[in-house]
């Protein structure tokens, strides 16, 4: 497989530079020909949020990725479904309905009609379009996350399974290096054409939905998904093999056999690289006989770290207990805006802290009730 990645700095969402740099990147990379094919924009819309949070990949490098592929003669949809997917959505707060409204580029609701896809194990419900178009682009935005801590190419794939879909298979892959494992199936499965990463404003600390928007002054393409992001993880200061999604990856040799097989263009990763960048701490594997210990002594479990309700900022809007794929979560009865964990249901998904947009949700250890 082509291990070919690019990276140019940029440090404003300048629309006429962004395109400039988009197509050097593309042509770089050796992006697929496009002309008369029909193209999906896959961005990362964790959230319908103001573009400003960095919860989702800016418009200005969507509109910007949608220029480039209509001029090289491509039809271009435009899709996304985060994890509460209202019928309604089409990511207006972020900024996405507008680039389709200018571009006069179609909405790809994913939610209108599914279709099975098959996997190593089992199968999975994906929105149809994947079949209806000739190639898909994924457009994912630089940033930590409290799983696989860090949510780059491999991890937007996701994205095309539509809606609470998503947040099942969190229950079904409980554990960091099975969600892992079925990140890499799923794009074995499905594998965009293209990657292009909006790293211009990325996010650091508790991501994906409540870390801090930092400048990390970058776009990175390929078309190789464990290349790019193990290019992503040495900007933001990772050891690329302890993002567990590049690890399965490479120990699967499916798209490169090792970090030196990547043929890079751009300025060198240590000069680019965000030095105070605030990582989601690496925890590890654990050994398994740990494990087998917390699974059953309760107490112990509680050392782990978990979602934390601050009662204070919540709203009570109730899109925590939503996307809780095991039911761990109740409103109280009679406190106002106090939600409820039932601990020994929660699988440490933190779906309800990606998806809390009031900062309500805390995932740290929480010892002695503090
Ligand atoms: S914790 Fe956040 S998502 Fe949950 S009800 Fe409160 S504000 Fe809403
Ligand atoms: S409470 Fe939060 S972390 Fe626990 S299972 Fe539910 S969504 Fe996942």
């Amino acid at each position: 497989m082509n291990t070919k990645v690019a990276a140019r700095i940029c440090r404003e969402y300048i629309p006429d530079l962004v395109y400039d740099l988009i197509g050097e990147i593309y042509k770089a990379c050796e992006g697929p020909d496009v002309k008369g094919k029909k193209v999906l924009l896959k961005p990362n819309i964790l959230i319908d949020a103001d573009p400003e949070k960095c919860i989702s990949t800016h418009p200005v490098v969507v509109e910007a990725m949608a220029r480039y592929l209509m001029n090289e003669g491509a039809t271009v949809l435009i899709g996304d479904s985060p994890a509460l997917h209202r019928n309604s959505f089409r990511g207006e707060k972020s900024g996405i309905a507008d680039v389709c409204r200018r571009l006069g580029a179609e909405w790809a609701d994913f939610n209108k009609k599914t279709v099975d896809i098959s996997l190593r194990k089992g199968r999975i419900k994906m929105a149809s379009v994947v079949n209806d178009v000739d190639l898909i682009i994924s457009l994912p935005k630089l940033k930590t996350h409290e799983l696989v801590y860090l949510t780059c190419a491999v991890k937007n794939t996701l994205g095309l399974v539509p809606g609470f879909h998503k947040a099942k298979q969190h229950a079904i892959h409980y554990d960091r290096e099975r969600f892992a494992e079925f990140l890499v199936d799923l794009n074995e499965a499905v594998m965009p054409d293209f990657f292009l990463i909006d790293g211009i404003m990325g996010m650091e600390g508790p991501g994906p939905g409540q870390g801090m928007p930092v400048m990390t002054g970058v776009i990175l393409g390929s078309t190789n998904p464990a290349a790019v992001d193990i290019i992503a993880s040495l900007i933001t200061g990772y050891d690329p093999m302890d993002i567990p999604t590049t690890a399965v990856a490479v120990r699967r040799g499916l798209w490169l056999k090792d970090t030196s097989d990547i043929i890079y263009d751009g300025p060198a990763p240590e000069i680019i690289k965000k030095k105070d960048f605030k990582k989601i701490p690496v925890t590890g594997n654990e050994n398994i006989a740990l494990k087998f210990i917390k699974k059953r002594i309760p107490l112990l479990r509680k050392f782990d770290k978990r979602p934390v309700f601050l009662h204070g900022n919540c709203t009570g809007c109730i899109e925590c207990i939503s996307i809780c794929s095991s039911n761990a979560l109740t409103m109280h009865k009679s406190v106002k805006n106090h939600v409820i964990l039932k601990d020994s249901r929660c699988i440490r998904c933190f779906c309800c802290a990606e998806v809390c947009r009031y900062h309500a949700v805390e995932i740290r250890r929480k010892i002695f009730g503090i």
